[in-house]
């Protein structure tokens, strides 16, 4: 027996992978808190005074957290691309906003486990390569935003065009009474209207 989903289900069907990267980042984040906060592994250093267990755990939730939230980033763009109907002009802009995200949070979550390791040149050097990356991809935003104008416009244009078409309407030559734009004959007179829209 074949069971017919309906439209509604299919969708949901599609879209609940959503709720299980959501899960992931949720459950990452509240361990690497919960774990962070207990003494033993505040007590427990990895390196003496300055790398404790609880910098370590920390560091490893909010990386899957963030690797999560990345591989949902590529996972939504990929099914945008192949059914996202009216959301679809949002496939090239999830990405580039999801990297700019991680990347910044990359900066501090990493300083979890490297800051007792680095002096202050190398710090500096770190920094700057986090700004680099950064505005890399804060252009890579914009040049997204900028690239899908043009859908964007089009996606509004269209929009505007089928509520411009449903306000226009036809005169009928013989009697002046006003009819839909794609009537064919004067709802009044019953004579043949002239083919352009007023
Ligand atoms: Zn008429």
């Amino acid at each position: 027996m074949v069971i017919r989903m309906s439209h509604t289900e299919q969708m949901n069907k599609d879209w609940n992978w959503v709720g299980r990267y959501v899960a992931v980042i949720v459950v990452a984040l509240i361990l690497a808190a919960a774990l962070g906060s207990m003494d033993l592994f505040a007590k427990t250093f990895v390196i003496t005074g300055k790398l404790s267990a609880a910098h370590l755990v920390r560091f490893l939730g909010y990386s899957t957290a963030l690797g999560a939230l990345w591989m949902l980033g590529q996972r939504a763009t990929i099914d945008l691309q192949q059914h996202g109907g009216r959301w679809s002009f949002m496939q090239h802009l999830i990405l580039p906003v999801v990297t700019l995200i991680v990347v910044s949070s990359v900066n501090s979550i990493a300083l979890l486990v490297l800051k007792p390791m680095m002096n202050a040149s190398l710090n500096s050097i770190y920094n700057w390569v986090f700004i680099v990356a950064i505005v890399a991809c804060a252009v890579w935003v914009v040049m997204a935003v900028l690239g899908q104008s043009a859908s964007l416009t089009e996606a509004f244009t269209s929009a505007a065009g089928r509520i411009g078409t449903a306000g226009k309407t036809k005169v009928c030559a013989a009697c002046g009474t006003s009819n839909d734009a794609t009537a064919k004959f004067c709802k009044q007179c019953a004579k043949e209207l002239a083919d352009t829209a007023a």
